[in-house]
């Protein structure tokens, strides 16, 4: 038995580490999904940021990349010979000029120094497609060239390309002509931003292509200017940008140098789907696994109480054989004895005669209670409810009990309301409901000579109770006294025959006959049994 314990304990150890291995591994799983889904997704938003912003540079590289195939040392020469540009560079100059992205076009040859030492300086005309001297160029214009002049002749070894391209913020594109074949900077051309063009027309546009509205991309995009601290352009026009909320931030490359796109990724539907999946899940397993848990527990409990049922069957067989075993020898050795006719005083024949008596009563008592359990356990019980005289009831059995009361010393103390109704019961069933409440009130009594019956009404209910003075039941024991095959275990109970079957009967009945049962117990103090059954009313049938 002790084995087959520390097996099911193991069992249960190994089941409830197994299931709590896979729920943690499959919980670990769902989150790394989880994980790897909004990984996957701001991946995908980053690279939009980026395609953003080349495809905000491409559009100023145009402007560049028309002068890659032309010859730069043609302009020098037909510049110093005719002061005006070759065709070609003259086609690209107007090809550019009709960019809404630029309000002007400014030309400085080589021999440019500064506006302020009235440096040379054309506009170009896109109507006449010719240079006009500007002798009053914009500061910006002065400001783009000062700025590419500067840095291309002191880094001029470096650049491979016939073109060096030098924002000046966000107000001219400054892009510086090279000869690298002897003649250095042939000349250096200036574009004149359209502000109102790139704010307002093409970087909305490039950022609803990008990003389209909010819940399109799950992104909030600011084009901002983080030197004068505003905003420039964004997708969402009325959120307010907030630089703590910003995940990515993303600089323009060689171009608008004072500019970033700054973004906040939201949650897109698919993310909010795979959420909402991810929970869907954690609490379905959620249950699940509280149920598993649920029902390996009541298994396993399931599993105690039949072994100590087990136990307790056992026990009972032991006990049952030794009882029976003994009255039938005692009756078998004094029937021997009877029947050899040896023996013929009449006082020995007495004293046989007795013998076989009280150990016949003491069998059929057994027998009977035996029958009535398997009874009530088979089912076959079948109970004919009728009124019944609780007073009469508990006179009967006291009067059947009178010559056991009367050897252990006992003055039963009877207190019964006036007036009691009549309850509905079986009063074939009732018998040994008291009966057996009173004989263990015999047995337990330890050193008291007390005994009490008392009975009232409450309510639709009369309460019958039983009081003794005896040892009473320890406070662990008092919820199992009512199972089948229980005995308290203490000396007095091993002392005291019995098979645990006796107030398992009086439960079985009681509930049989529409009642309850209960007791309080005090150790050393004694124990007080009551049951309730219901009144009959004056139409019978309605309780059948
Ligand atoms: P048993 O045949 O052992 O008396 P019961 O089912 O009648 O079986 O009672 C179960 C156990 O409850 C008893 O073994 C005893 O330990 C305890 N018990 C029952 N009645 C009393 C009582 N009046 N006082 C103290 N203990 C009691």
């Amino acid at each position: 038995m002790k084995r087959f314990l520390t097996y099911r304990w193991t069992l249960l150890f190994v089941g409830m580490v197994t299931l709590l291995t896979l729920t943690g591994m499959n919980v670990y799983n769902l989150l790394s999904l989880e994980k790897t889904t909004v990984e996957a997704s701001r991946d995908g938003q980053r690279t939009k940021v980026l395609e953003f912003s080349s495809s905000v540079f491409n559009r100023f590289s145009a402007a560049v990349r028309v002068f890659w195939p032309l010859n730069v040392e043609a302009l020098h020469e037909e510049w110093q010979l005719n002061g005006a540009m070759p065709d070609d560079f003259t086609e690209a100059l107007a090809q550019m000029a009709a960019d809404s992205m630029y309000s002007a076009i400014y030309f400085a040859p080589a021999s440019f120094t500064s506006c302020a030492e009235n440096g040379e300086m054309y506009k170009f005309d896109p109507v006449t497609r010719g240079m006009v001297r500007a002798d009053d160029p914009p500061k910006m214009v002065c400001d783009g060239i000062g700025l590419i002049r500067t840095r291309v002749n002191m880094l001029l070894d470096e650049y491979r390309f016939n073109t060096k391209r030098l924002f000046d913020a966000n107000r001219t594109m400054n892009v510086a002509l090279i000869n690298h074949r002897g003649h250095g900077i042939v000349g250096y051309v200036s574009y004149v931003v359209n502000q109102e063009y790139l704010r307002d027309t093409f970087l909305p546009q490039e950022l609803s292509v990008h990003f389209g509205s909010k819940d399109q991309s799950g992104m909030s995009v600011w084009v901002y200017d983080w030197l004068r601290g505003e905003v420039i352009a964004t997708n969402v026009p009325g959120v307010e940008y907030d630089r703590r909320s910003i995940t990515i931030g993303q600089r323009f490359q060689d171009i608008l140098d004072t500019w970033t796109v700054a973004a906040t990724f939201d949650e897109t539907t698919i993310l909010a789907a795979s959420k909402a999946s991810l929970i869907r899940n954690l609490t379905a397993m959620g249950v699940v696994v509280f149920l598993l848990i649920l029902s390996i527990v009541f298994i396993f409990i399931l599993a105690q109480k039949e072994r100590e049922l087990a136990v307790r069957q056992a026990g009972f067989l032991a006990n049952v054989t030794h009882e029976l075993k003994t009255p039938i020898a005692v009756m078998q050795a004094a029937g021997e004895n009877l029947s050899d006719g040896r023996v013929s005083d009449p006082a020995k024949l007495k004293t046989y005669g007795m013998h076989i008596h009280t150990e016949a009563v003491r069998l059929r008592k057994m027998v009977d209670k035996l029958l009535d359990v398997a009874k009530t356990e088979s089912g076959q019980l079948i109970l004919k409810p009728v009124p019944v005289d609780v007073s009469e009831w508990v006179m009967a059995t006291l009067h059947a009990h009178s010559s056991l009361l009367t050897e252990a010393g006992i003055k039963a103390q009877v207190d019964l309301s006036p007036e009691l109704p009549r309850v509905l019961a079986d009063p074939d069933s009732l018998e040994p409901i008291l009966g057996n409440l009173i004989e263990n009130a015999v047995k337990y009594r330890g050193t008291g000579d007390f005994l009490a019956i008392r009975a009232h009404q409450n309510g639709r209910v009369v309460v019958i109770e039983v009081e003794d003075q005896g040892v009473g039941i320890p406070p662990n024991a008092v919820k199992h006294v009512f199972d089948k095959f229980y005995r308290v275990e203490d000396s007095l109970t091993a002392r005291t025959k019995g098979h645990g079957l006796g107030l398992s009967i009086v439960k079985t009945l009681t509930v049989l006959n529409g009642g309850t049962v209960g007791v309080k117990s005090v150790v050393g103090k004694g124990s007080t049994f009551h049951i309730s059954l219901p009144i009959a009313t004056s139409n019978p049938t309605d309780h059948a």
